[in-house]
């Protein structure tokens, strides 16, 4: 009790000290009167001050500051607010608790794992995410890609190409498609020859392998490439049932070429004479009798009702030949060079009167030259058609083992075989003019069956 007693007189003298009432504090001890407390927050809500004031005095003061306690009475989503609430307690009963309660922003989308989807041809890339609060919050945008050659392929290296996608929202990464370039195959693009007077540009079956390793790797093969041809190790092979000319007939390493045997060829590029070059248009001859072809296979060809001369050029099977199975296959990696041209194809030597029902006009990617052409003195070739070293040309080991006649005298005329030019004989329907193995030229027969092809083209290089 005097413990209490004390306290009370503490109290007592501590209010009369804070009244500051004068002289006569004694007379001034009231009950006091209490206006309506007020109640003040801190700024972030963690504290509240209550304080009521005596109406008798205003220095008599009750003052309680109390810690609150915050409860969130429901969470934000993507989607709406929450809310929380501070409470504060306070010990002295006159004081009532006091609530605040507070906004609490949208939560952010809490996205999963971004996913990136590249279009077939890499020319557009999505960019989607998902919220895990709510699946049908969904970003997305579609970047068009832009292309670029990092390091061009060669013929020794695969090469680089790269897509890449750029996003607005800086959310979505850069993305990049890499894609690999082929190998430029030998042949597959035109390349001048270091002298300036040949170039290599397509590939055909040429040398016959004889190597017993790779033959019987060969043999394992099945499927052919899209050109037609089949790839090992990089390398381009053909096959061939022979059907020399005539049992003499050799491949180039002496070998006979036995008829009805298969045998393996590497495609090679073809090398072409520089003919004349305009800027950079080349008209080129094949610098080898490449396959064996006849100009007409048969005779009396009718067309609405007409009869078609069998050495008429428009018409005859070699130009079909050319511009289809020859040009499909030897153009086959990039053909991208060769022109569409017109020649024309008068008879020779001269027009004769009968030109009704003749096409002197053609359009070809590949032909053979004219009788004209091999006459030609500004393609080095002589103007008189007597042989000559100059216009004789080589077979291949291909061309003989698929039946093109060729010299077998060891001789510089070695392995050279007749082939034909695209012009008609003036006095017979059925012959056309040929370069003789000795390099004359003089008709022969359209339906001939052992001539060598020596095609033509026009590329140009840019
Ligand atoms: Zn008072
Ligand atoms: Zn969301």
């Amino acid at each position: 009790m005097k413990k209490h007693f004390k306290l009370f007189l503490s109290l007592t003298i501590s209010c009369v000290i804070l009244s500051g009432c004068g002289e006569t504090p004694v007379e001034n001890i009231h009950e006091h009167v209490y206006d309506n407390p007020t109640y003040v927050w801190s700024d972030d809500f963690s504290i509240c001050t209550a304080t009521r004031v005596c109406v008798e005095n205003n220095t008599h003061k009750e003052i309680e500051t109390v810690n609150s306690v915050y409860t969130v009475i429901s969470s934000p989503t993507c989607d709406s607010n929450g809310s929380g609430v501070y409470t504060a307690t306070f010990v002295n009963p006159a004081f009532k608790k006091q609530t605040y309660e507070v906004t609490i922003e949208t939560a952010p989308h809490e996205y999963g794992e971004i996913s990136y989807t590249w279009s077939s041809d890499y020319s557009t890339c999505t960019a989607k995410r998902i919220c895990n609060n709510n699946s049908s919050h969904i970003e997305t945008e579609t970047a068009d890609s832009s292309y670029k050659v990092i390091s061009p392929a060669t013929m020794d290296s695969e090469g680089l190409g790269r897509y890449t996608a750029q996003f607005k929202n800086a959310a979505f990464e850069q993305q990049n498609h890499d894609i690999v370039l082929e190998k430029l195959y030998y042949g597959n693009y035109p390349q001048i020859s270091l002298d300036g007077n040949t170039l290599t540009y397509g590939l055909y079956p040429q040398n016959n392998v004889n190597d017993e390793t790779l033959l019987s790797s060969l043999n394992e093969l099945s499927a052919t490439e899209s050109n037609g041809y089949y790839l090992y190790n990089d390398v381009y092979y053909a096959k061939l049932t022979a059907k020399p000319n005539d049992p003499q007939e050799k491949f180039d390493n002496g070998n006979s070429i036995v008829e009805g045997e298969t045998y393996w060829f590497k495609c090679e590029p073809i090398t072409w004479n520089i003919l004349s070059k305009n800027n950079d248009e080349y008209y080129l001859l094949s610098s080898v009798l490449i396959d064996n072809h006849c100009y007409t296979s048969e005779y009396d060809r009718l067309l609405d009702g007409y009869y078609i001369p069998n050495n008429d050029f428009e018409y005859s099977d070699i130009r079909s030949w050319l511009n289809n199975e020859f040009f499909n296959s030897a153009f086959a990696l990039n053909n991208s060079y060769i022109q569409l041209v017109t020649v024309d194809t008068p008879r020779a030597p001269e027009p004769a009167d009968f030109t009704e029902q003749f096409h002197q006009s053609t359009q070809n990617k590949v032909y053979l030259p004219s009788y004209y052409d091999y006459l030609n003195t500004s393609y080095n070739f002589p103007d008189s058609t007597e042989p000559t070293i100059i216009r004789c040309c080589k077979t291949t080991d291909w061309t003989r083992a698929n039946g093109a006649f060729s010299w077998s005298t060891e001789d510089e005329y070695k392995n050279c075989g007749s082939y034909l030019t695209r012009s008609p004989y003036t006095n017979h329907n059925s012959f056309v003019y040929e370069v003789d193995v000795n390099g004359g030229l003089y008709e022969t027969r359209s339906l001939k069956a052992n001539l060598g092809v020596r095609p033509a083209i026009t590329i140009k290089l840019s």
